[in-house]
């Protein structure tokens, strides 16, 4: 809950869709109550994801008539550092930071679990979208006796200023790592991802010890509020952009007045799998000028040869604008599995050469223009 203190106005704004999207986002005017009495609305628990749905609906219907201007944000001096925030705090010396919630953003037909957890450091670790946090899990290193964990590094899903607009939280999208026998297909607990078990299991109150921010690849250019930026992610990939959306087109905030283009391409099996689906659609909404959002979904599409239909057929849908918009400049983004560089890298490489163009030349070109930006795990 963020508390406006505009001087012609005292506001509060409310996230109240299941993923905070804007269009549930709704801005009250001249209205007091406790953060309190919203307890119940804003409690992100999988078991109770139905009932909390619900909750929010209904607030959501009757207060549809609201302004949908956007969201206050604090503090502002978040906004002043000239130095991005960088390792302030190492794997030696974590910080000590408190579960806010855990919430399970898949439907029930996706393969797999992907949780959005919120994590309250109090202010004290800051960071800028597109940064990533370390977690060092509770527990004993098996491969090193007596030693800690070795971090595990997550992107950052919400702005500096975090899902409660305060600067006081980040998110993390985490999807939780099982293991399957390949001989037998059954899961094998003993086997199961450290860490993503750990944030995907943890309970509001719990402790979490984290490490960073860190990574400077994936920070938002903010230098021209009229770039295109074009964001391509597989899965939990979508991360960073959650975060460049939300400063884009949720938050008011005095130094980036965005007014350029902003293209997500997100690439999962299913409708079930989509992520952060609602906030997304909202901005389509809101802002078909400076939004576009197209979805490839591998289970249950086709692409024009007929097989699954993946991230990469999407971008060649769109290749010839997508060429243009480089050529003039445009930032890309990649984010997510290893596993889908070299489908991109070949389909961009087969439209250049189609196009007459060297893909070696143009990629030296990007990199060195610094438009091309990748983190993959
Ligand atoms: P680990 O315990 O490290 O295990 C890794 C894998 O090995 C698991 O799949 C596990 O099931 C398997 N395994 C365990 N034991 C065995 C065995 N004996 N034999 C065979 N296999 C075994 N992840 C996200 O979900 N969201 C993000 O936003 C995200 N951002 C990232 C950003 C960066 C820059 C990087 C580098 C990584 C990011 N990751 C992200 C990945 C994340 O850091 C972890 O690697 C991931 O969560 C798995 O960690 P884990 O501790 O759960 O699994």
């Amino acid at each position: 809950m963020a508390l406006s203190t505009h001087p012609s106005q005292m506001s509060v704004a409310l996230p109240t869709g299941i993923d905070g999207s804007s269009r549930s986002m709704i801005k009250v005017q001249s209205i007091s109550f406790t953060e309190k009495s919203w307890g119940p609305l804003l409690r992100l628990d999988s078991k109770s994801r139905k009932l909390s749905l619900k909750k929010r609906s209904t607030i959501c219907m009757s207060l549809q008539q609201a302004s949908r201007s956007k969201v206050s944000v604090t503090p502002l001096e978040l906004e002043d550092p000239k130095e991005t925030p960088l390792n302030l705090y190492k794997p030696k010396e974590p910080y000590t930071a408190t579960i806010v919630s855990v919430e399970r953003i898949v439907g029930p037909q996706a393969p797999g679990e992907t949780c959005h957890i919120v994590i309250n450091h109090d202010g004290n670790v800051p960071y800028w979208e597109g940064q990533s946090y370390g977690v060092i899990p509770p527990g004993e290193n098996p491969k090193k006796p007596g030693a800690p964990h070795n971090v595990r590094l997550y992107s950052i899903a919400s702005t500096r200023y975090g899902d409660s607009f305060d600067g006081k939280t980040a998110s993390l999208c985490v999807r939780r790592a099982l293991y399957y026998d390949p001989e037998t297909g059954k899961e094998d607990p003993s086997k199961a991802g450290v860490c993503s078990n750990f944030l995907c299991n943890a309970k509001p109150g719990d402790k979490v010890k984290i490490t960073g921010p860190s990574g400077k690849v994936m920070l938002l250019p903010e230098d021209d509020p009229k770039a295109t930026h074009i964001m391509i992610a597989t899965g939990t990939g979508v991360a960073p952009y959650r975060g460049y959306l939300r400063r884009m087109f949720m938050e008011n905030v005095p130094n980036f007045k965005f007014d350029g283009l902003a293209w997500l391409f997100l690439g999962v099996a299913n409708s079930d799998s989509l992520l952060y689906d609602e906030e997304f659609a909202g901005y389509l909404k809101d802002n078909p000028e400076n939004f576009r959002y197209d979805k490839a979904l591998s289970r249950e599409e086709k692409n024009k040869k007929g097989g699954k239909m993946y991230v990469q057929d999407k971008i060649e849908e769109y290749s010839d604008e997508i060429f243009k918009l480089l050529d003039n400049g445009a930032h890309i983004y990649f984010c997510g599995l290893k596993g889908m560089m070299p489908g991109i890298q070949d389909t961009l490489k087969r439209v250049a050469e189609e196009r007459g163009e060297s893909w070696e030349k143009k990629l030296t070109q990007l990199r060195k223009n610094k438009q091309w930006h990748v983190e993959v795990y």
